[in-house]
C-alpha cells in the first residue's frame, strides 16, 4: 500500500510525509480498513473532509492527518476522551508468514526428546504406546536441543514433544500484572506449551523452542508441595493451566490421575483449566469438593476464528455437564472477553447457553478482557492473518500491556456481571488482572479480600 499511499497523500493534500510519518499514517489507514472493511479512496475522501488539513503545513498537517485517522480508528476512545497518542501502539505492518505450522485437532507429535534421566518414566510408556510409529530420541537435557536447533516463530507449533526431568520451576505464585490486584493463585508448572493455538496466546512471546515440554516427575512436584504446604496458614488456590492447557493432553500423560488423588485432601482448591473436551481419565478418578475443572468460554464465533483446534462451546459445555454430574466443583473463565459492535450478543448468548446447561453454584467465574504485550500484536499479524482482535481500541497500560481503555473494560465488566447475576447470585465472580478501580465494580479493595472471597472463608 506504501507507494499508492505516499503517492495519494502528496496529490491530495500537498504534503510530502517523510518515511516515519508515512509509516504512521499506513498503520492507521490499515487498522482502519481492517475494522472497516472500507477502501482506501474512501478514507482520503474521509480525510479531506475531516482533518482541517488545508489549515497546516509540513508536520503540523502531518499532526492533523494523524489525528483525523486516529478518530476513525478509535471512534469510542475519540467520543469519551481525549486520546494520549504515546498511547498508542503503531507497529510495522506484517506480511502472514508463509509457512506457518498450523496445529491439528489430533495432536501426533512429529518427534519426541526425551532426556535421559527420565528415559525409564511411565511417560515415556505412555507416549510409545499412543505413538508406536514415532521413534523416541534420547537426549542429555532439552537445552541441549535449543542449543543446536535455530528456532524461528514459524516452527512454534511443530509438534514437537520434550519428556524431560524438571528441577526447579516446579510452584510459583502467579506473577499477575505491575500495578493490578493479584487474586492470590499459585500456579503449578505442569509443562510448557500446548497442541491449540490460540491467536491471543502469550506464550507466543515467551517461547523460544518449538513444541511442547512435559515434566515427567511429577512426584517431585508433590515433594515440592508438601514443603510448601507445611508453610501455608491458610487455603491456597492453585492450578496447573498458566503455561500449557490442564487437560489437552491428558489421556497421554494421564496427570490428572496422579494430581487428583494427591491433591484431594490437601487444605487448598486445586484447579485444571481447560479448552478441551478431554476429560476421560477424570470420568474414572473419585472426585472431591476442593478438585476444580474449569473451561475458560467465549462465543463459538471467537472460538472458530481465535481458538484454533479448541473443543467447541458445545463440547465444552457437554464435557462441563458431565464434570458436574460426576461430583467436581466447576468453574468458568470467560478470558479473554473481546469487544465489538456484536459483543452484547454473542457474550449473552453464550451465557444463557452456559446457564441452559449447567446448574450454579460455579467454584468461581473469572473475567478478563484482553491484554497482550506489544510483541504479540505483531506475532499475531504474522501467524493469524484472519484474526482481527488487535483492531480493537487498545491502548498501551500502565502496565506497558494493550488493554481497551477503562471507560470500556469498565463497562464490558459490568454488564457480564450484571447478566450472569440475572441466573447465578451464588458464584463468586471475580476479575483477572484488574486494577483497583474495576475491582470497586464487584466492591473490593485489597488482595486479601479477594482471596477470602474466592475462597468463600
Ligand atoms: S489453550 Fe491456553 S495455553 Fe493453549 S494456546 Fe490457547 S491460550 Fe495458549
Amino acid at each position: 500500500m506504501i507507494d499508492s499511499l505516499k503517492e495519494k497523500i502528496e496529490k491530495s493534500f500537498l504534503f510530502r510525509p517523510n518515511k516515519n510519518q508515512l509509516r504512521d499514517l499506513e498503520r492507521l489507514i490499515f487498522e482502519i480498513i481492517r475494522r472497516e472493511n472500507c477502501s482506501l479512496d474512501g478514507i482520503i475522501s474521509y480525510l479531506k473532509t475531516n482533518s482541517d488539513s488545508e489549515k497546516y503545513n509540513g508536520r503540523n498537517k502531518f499532526f492533523a492527518l494523524k489525528n483525523a485517522l486516529i478518530r476513525r480508528r478509535f471512534p469510542l476512545t475519540a467520543e469519551k476522551e481525549k486520546i494520549d497518542t504515546k498511547r498508542i501502539f503503531l507497529n510495522q505492518i506484517q506480511q502472514p508468514l508463509k509457512d506457518n505450522y498450523t496445529v491439528h485437532e489430533d495432536f501426533k507429535p512429529s518427534k519426541i526428546f526425551v532426556e535421559k534421566e527420565v528415559k525409564n518414566s511411565y511417560l515415556v510408556r505412555n507416549f510409545s504406546r499412543k505413538f508406536p510409529d514415532i521413534k523416541i530420541e534420547e537426549i542429555n537435557l532439552y537445552s541441549d536441543y535449543l542449543n543446536t536447533s535455530r528456532f524461528h516463530i514459524s516452527r512454534l507449533k511443530e509438534p514437537i514433544v520434550f519428556l524431560v526431568k524438571e528441577k526447579w520451576d516446579f510452584l510459583k505464585p502467579c506473577p499477575c500484572t505491575k500495578v493490578h490486584l493479584s487474586c492470590g493463585y499459585w500456579v503449578l508448572n505442569l509443562g510448557f506449551g500446548c497442541p491449540f493455538d490460540c491467536s491471543y496466546c502469550f506464550l507466543q512471546c515467551y517461547a523460544n523452542f518449538p513444541g511442547i515440554v512435559l515434566p515427567a516427575n511429577i512426584e517431585d512436584f508433590f515433594t515440592e508441595f508438601d514443603t510448601l504446604e507445611k508453610k501455608l496458614k491458610k487455603p491456597i488456590r492453585i492450578g496447573t493451566g498458566e503455561f500449557c492447557d490442564s487437560l489437552a493432553l491428558d489421556e497421554i500423560t494421564e496427570y490428572s490421575t496422579k494430581l487428583i488423588p494427591y491433591f484431594k485432601d490437601k487444605n487448598v482448591f486445586f484447579e485444571l483449566k481447560t479448552k478441551s473436551n478431554k476429560i476421560s481419565n477424570l470420568l474414572k478418578i473419585t472426585p472431591a469438593k476442593n478438585i476444580v475443572i474449569s473451561w475458560s468460554l467465549n462465543p463459538l464465533s471467537i472460538i472458530e476464528r481465535e481458538e484454533i483446534a479448541t473443543a467447541s462451546l458445545k463440547e465444552r459445555l457437554d464435557a462441563a455437564r458431565k464434570i458436574q454430574q460426576k461430583g467436581y466443583n466447576i468453574a468458568f473463565h470467560f478470558d479473554p472477553i473481546f469487544y465489538s459492535d456484536a459483543w452484547q450478543q454473542i457474550y449473552t448468548q453464550t451465557i444463557s447457553d452456559l446457564y441452559s446447561q449447567l446448574t450454579p453454584p460455579f467454584a468461581w467465574i473469572s473475567l478478563g478482557t484482553l491484554r497482550s504485550n506489544r510483541r504479540l500484536k505483531t506475532i499475531n499479524e504474522l501467524r493469524f492473518p484472519k484474526s482481527n482482535i488487535f483492531y480493537g481500541e487498545l491502548f498501551v497500560g500502565e502496565d506497558k500491556k494493550l488493554r481497551y481503555p477503562s471507560f470500556l473494560r469498565r463497562k464490558i465488566y459490568e454488564n457480564m456481571v450484571k447478566w450472569i447475576k440475572a441466573y447465578d447470585r451464588q458464584s463468586p465472580v471475580y476479575l483477572c488482572m484488574e486494577n483497583k478501580d474495576m475491582w470497586s465494580i464487584l466492591q473490593k479493595s485489597s488482595s486479601m479480600e479477594i482471596e477470602k472471597y474466592l475462597l468463600q472463608i
